[in-house]
């Protein structure tokens, strides 16, 4: 069913709108899975790789979202009456209800016969993304079954409990099977709860299908990463790296931090595969230390890291003193440290959090482990609204340094380009301006005041001079003028003579 020739050509049409005669990518045999997505020519970082649009998009209508947001421009609607008048249970803008979209969606759903239409339910709402899959033409419904898709056990429970909130559900065999078909292909290769993709660390909160981007393999250190176009919604690929030619062009289905143990859970567990890349092969994770913890062993100083890669419950070893613990005995320090970081991290205090990774915290975890990184971002990222409850200087310093932290991190791992440093890079960027300009300010404040000094001196000098002269008058005359104010406390200034007894 999936052969890369096919799933070529049905990608050309999918892209088709973006018109890219020469394209820096091409499907080919993957060293990592199969087929993958592969550099037609050296790349270099930064360069945009491929444009994809989504193929199935919609609103993710999670349990604890407000369902009032359009579900074709996903605009969020006023609370008050935001549901379809025409009874399909799709809550909907008054500009995109005259759409040719809603037309579809209205006339699909309403063929079913929601139970209560006028309610917005989550469940009807979220099905939307994979119901429209029905109405797309043979060549995009095909590019659906040429992705590839864990069928599990679970992949039909969606539908089947959509199908308890209409009266008319469909009963069609082959309607069903595309659905479930959808939410399986969503699953694995899209965007969906399910799928925890997070763009390094940025929510996504639609529910999406992105093809070409669906085909591409992971790496734990991805070459490329991504952005939205906010108006299209459609997705930029970028180069993380330099790639040259003949190599696959990956990116990562986990969050860029967590380490090797968790990776490998959720890669098993959610995607079905063990990942053998370089950073799944090293315990240390490229000296990166990520899933590091202190020797069990007061007196040594030694950082203990799991004995093999690609284990769920491995042994661990110090890498000083030898030690092997087990990885219960382990996980109990890892317990511990994330339960105090967390604790501080939900206290209100965020003067209190920093001050406690800064002074606290490494006395019983590496600030290399992943629970300091994942404190430090979320520091910086509240400190992006704003600075709470931290001095101007403390917010300045602590975005400075934990910025510079985890680029230091990701250096190590020999990660290129993403959003989260872009971000990092930004917020450096913006505090060694101000601090540039805060130098500046007082460089001038110095320059001034050596300035009036040297006035002060000259005219002292010329003061000596003159009452060696013996010319007091204009001395008294010249000390009243040009320091009043300096003029030692108790001693009274002579009355200056008037101006034309001068001339
Ligand atoms: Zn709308
Ligand atoms: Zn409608
Ligand atoms: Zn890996
Ligand atoms: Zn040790």
């Amino acid at each position: 069913m999936i052969c890369p020739k096919r799933t070529s050509e049905l990608l050309d049409i999918h892209l088709a709108p973006f018109k890219d005669k020469d394209p820096a990518w091409e499907i080919g045999i993957s060293k990592i899975a199969g087929r993958g997505v592969v550099a037609t020519r050296h790349l270099k970082r930064g360069e945009i790789i491929f444009r994809d649009s989504p193929l199935l998009i919609g609103l993710a209508a999670h349990e604890e979202d407000s369902l009032n947001a359009c579900s074709v421009c996903m605009i969020l609607l006023p609370d008050t009456r935001f549901m379809c008048r025409q009874g399909c249970g799709l809550p909907v803008c008054s500009l995109c209800a005259k759409k040719k979209q809603h037309k579809t969606d209205c006339d699909l759903f309403r063929s079913w016969g929601p139970n209560e239409p006028e309610v917005a339910n989550s469940v009807i709402i979220r099905l939307l993304c994979v119901a429209r899959a029905i109405n797309l033409n043979k060549d995009q419904r095909d590019l659906i079954y040429c992705l590839q898709a864990n069928l599990d056990n679970n992949h039909r429970t969606e539908v089947r409990n959509a199908a308890k909130c209409f009266k008319k559900f469909p009963t069609d065999k082959k309607v069903i099977e595309i659905m479930n078909r959808t939410v399986a292909v969503i699953r694995t290769n899209g965007f969906d709860k399910t799928t925890d993709r997070t763009n390094d660390n940025q929510e996504f909160n639609y529910r999406a299908l992105y093809p070409l981007f669906g085909v591409m393999n992971h790496d734990c250190i991805p070459n490329s990463y991504y952005t939205f176009e906010e108006k299209t919604n459609n997705m930029i690929v970028r180069a993380a790296v330099d790639i040259p030619e003949g190599f696959e062009i990956t990116t990562t289905y986990t969050k860029l931090f967590t380490g090797n143990i968790a990776r490998h859970l959720f890669l098993k567990m959610k995607k079905n595969f063990t990942c053998k890349c370089p950073r799944c092969s090293d315990p240390t994770e490229k000296g990166a230390y990520i899933s590091g913890l202190y020797c069990r062993d007061t007196s040594c100083n030694g950082l203990v890291v799991p004995e093999i890669t690609g284990l769920p419950h491995p042994n661990w070893n110090c890498l000083e003193c030898k030690q092997k613990s087990t990885h219960a005995q382990m996980m109990k320090s890892q317990d511990f440290a994330s339960g105090a970081i967390n604790a501080k991290n939900n206290s209100n205090s965020l003067r209190t959090l920093i001050q406690y990774l800064n002074e606290k915290s490494d006395q019983f975890i590496p600030d290399s482990n992943h629970v300091i990184i994942d404190a430090k971002l979320s520091v910086l990222q509240r400190l992006n609204q704003s600075r709470e409850d931290c001095s101007e200087e403390l917010a300045a310093n602590t975005r400075l340094r934990y910025s510079r932290d985890i680029m230091q991190v990701m250096d190590k791992l020999g990660m290129g380009d993403s959003l989260v440093r872009t971000q990092l890079q930004e917020q450096v960027r913006k505090e060694e301006e101000r601090r540039a300009i805060k130098q500046a300010a007082e460089a001038e404040k110095q320059r001034k005041l050596a300035e009036l000094q040297e006035k002060a001196a000259e005219a002292d000098k010329l003061l000596a001079a003159l009452a060696a002269n013996g010319d007091e008058t204009a001395a008294a005359i010249i000390a009243a003028e040009t320091a009043p104010s300096c003029a030692p406390t108790g001693a009274t200034a002579p009355t200056p003579a008037p101006a034309a007894e001068l001339a």
